[in-house]
């Protein structure tokens, strides 16, 4: 019988795959995208449904679909094993519960207080009819799973043990803190850290409880008991399993819609963003407790181009959205911004009324055409004006990674200041190019092959993927010319026995991007092997010379005078070719 990893890969195509986690174009018999995996503007990711793989040229990721769901979804290969059985329905052998990963029980964990915190939700009619208030039905707080943490030191804690999770298994899991020395209370060392909250599960991108959001319900207990405020919101600490930074709100649900609509719309908490799908707007994420990051920006540029935000217009919420707004069109996002109607949060706004919601998301506008209306209707005196679009509106031009764009909004800007375009684009040249806000873990390493490793590479290539084309001239290229630690693999993948090895189809692949279009593939064929024997030869020539200046030192005359000969045989055959 097949392993459960053979039939997965029978019935998962890897382009189906891929293409329900990012847009892809079609590019010959393969298909194209813009990597996940690294920041880029042009495609150099491809997925090859023939060779049932993905491999990108940019950053040098790729892979089967085991090793796609491993990168996008950042598990290990038990957790996208288990996540690519469930998509395509094969069954996994029960796993002796002691074996299983220490992810996967903190996610079962999770899981287990998330059906904790439900349940009191169902028994709190009080903490319903507060969400119901908030404009939410019972339907979506069902949906989005919503509970509520007991207003006591350790109800999630003994709930969880005599589930059989350990104690340093809860605290792993971000729902138990260790008491701090005089702060200890009555329970002991540990006490639960959603107290009198209403809950909100956090999920990955896969839809799993990852962490939570307790909104404050009743107040709160301290330790120690002192009067201080609560916070509104607290949430899951940085845990194995979440990752504020990583984590958006919502994703898991919104993914599809995302890439339907080329846009996603970004707010601020989750109770927004709950509201939103409630009024059937699906493409919407959310941040919980964090600005947006890049690696937040990443993850939504996988899936499409425009980005609609909310603006602040008030100055400390211009600052903070500046920041927000700066990485998105570095990420290369066409940013749209929407003006929320009477300073209302989209929450309240939906609560009210939802059928506004898509009516008013309908209005956002292009940043730069969003700042000069709003800036003109600010600044009633001309040289004001002039003065601040120069300073708020010209770096929004500046980050844009598109000359297209800076023109036409180098135009726009123009006829809206009535100044001439050469003068926008000189105060533009003004700006200085602000440093490359890139996270540095996404830069491309640079690839150092060697020329002669390029050749060899792109003849591999040729042969994995026109082997039977190209037999006739196989005998144009010899294995020794090739480096030791190719040379092998040259010789299997002219006999057609390398190419299940990643390394071969990643050449393929290549070979198959560069020659497409190519007609004469046995010319092209033969041009590399020559140049390689060139390569060859040098290399030889140079070993040799090396052997003549020691001979000549040592002063072996036989041997010398062999090796001079010999470098004269090569330096001709070189020179012939
Ligand atoms: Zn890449």
């Amino acid at each position: 019988m097949p392993s459960p990893v053979e039939r997965i890969k029978e019935k998962m195509d890897v382009a189906e795959l891929v293409g329900s986690y990012i847009k892809l174009e079609k590019a010959g018999v393969n298909f194209k995208a813009v990597c996940p995996f690294h920041s880029e503007r042009t495609p150099s990711f491809y997925v090859s449904p023939a060779r049932q793989m993905w491999h990108c040229f940019g950053c040098n990721a790729g892979g089967d679909i085991f090793r796609f769901v491993m990168n996008i979804e950042g598990v290990e290969f038990p957790e996208a094993l288990r996540i690519l059985a469930e998509k395509t329905g094969v069954e996994l052998e029960r796993q002796d519960p002691k074996l299983r990963s220490e992810r996967t029980r903190l996610l079962d964990l999770l899981e287990t207080a998330a059906s904790f915190y439900e349940k009191n939700l169902y028994e709190r009619k009080d903490v319903g009819a507060y969400l119901k208030e908030r404009g939410m039905t019972g339907q979506t707080a069902k949906s989005f799973r919503l509970g509520y943490a007991p207003d006591s030191w350790d109800a999630t804690i003994s709930h969880l043990k005599q589930a059989g999770f350990k104690q340093d298994e809860i605290e792993k899991a971000g729902l138990a803190i260790a008491a701090a020395g005089d702060q200890q209370p009555a329970t002991g060392r540990f006490y639960d850290r959603f107290r009198a909250r209403v809950m909100f599960p956090l999920f990955d991108g896969a839809g799993r409880i990852v962490g939570f959001s307790g909104r404050i319900f009743e107040k709160d207990l301290r330790p120690g008991g002192a009067d201080i405020e609560p916070a509104k919101y607290i949430n899951t600490p940085q845990t194995t399993l979440y990752d504020k930074s990583r984590v958006l709100y919502g994703f898991d649900r919104a993914k599809s819609e995302i890439r339907k609509k080329n846009a996603a719309i970004i707010l601020e908490g989750q109770m927004d963003l709950i509201m939103s799908h409630q009024a059937g707007v699906v493409n919407a994420v959310a941040v919980s407790g964090t600005a947006l990051t890049m690696q937040h920006l990443i993850s939504i540029k996988r899936l499409c181009d425009t980005l609609i935000m909310s603006f602040d217009m008030d100055n400390a919420g211009f600052e903070a959205t500046k920041k927000s707004l700066d990485l998105a069109l570095t990420c290369g996002f066409d940013v749209k911004i929407v003006l929320i109607p009477e300073v209302k949060d989209p929450a309240d706004l939906i609560k009210e009324n939802p059928e506004s919601w898509p009516v008013v998301l309908e209005k956002a506008e292009p940043i730069v055409a969003f700042l000069l209306k709003t800036l003109a209707s600010k600044h009633k005196d001309v040289l004001a004006f002039k003065k601040e679009a120069g300073r708020s509106v010209l770096p929004y031009i500046s980050a844009m990674p598109s000359e297209i764009d800076k023109a036409h909004w180098v135009g726009e800007v123009a006829s809206a200041l009535k100044m001439r375009e050469e003068n926008v684009w000189q105060e533009l040249k003004r700006i200085k190019a602000k440093p490359d806000s890139k996270d540095a873990a996404y830069e491309i390493r640079p690839q150092t092959r060697s020329r002669k490793s390029l050749l060899e590479e792109r003849l591999i290539g040729l042969a994995a993927w026109r082997r039977n084309d190209l037999s006739t001239v196989f005998g144009d290229c010899r294995a020794d010319w090739f480096s030791p630690e190719r040379r092998h693999i040259f010789e299997s993948s002219a006999q057609g026995s390398a190419a299940e090895d990643h390394y071969v189809k990643k050449l393929a692949l290549e070979a198959e991007v560069i020659y497409s279009l190519e007609d004469n593939l046995s010319d092209q064929f033969k041009n590399l092997a020559k140049e390689l024997q060139k390569e060859h030869l040098k290399n030889r020539l140079i070993k040799l010379g090396e052997s003549v200046r020691e001979l000549e030192d040592s002063g072996g005359k036989e041997e010398l005078e062999k090796k001079f000969n010999e470098f004269k045989a090569v330096s001709a055959e070189l020179n012939s070719l």
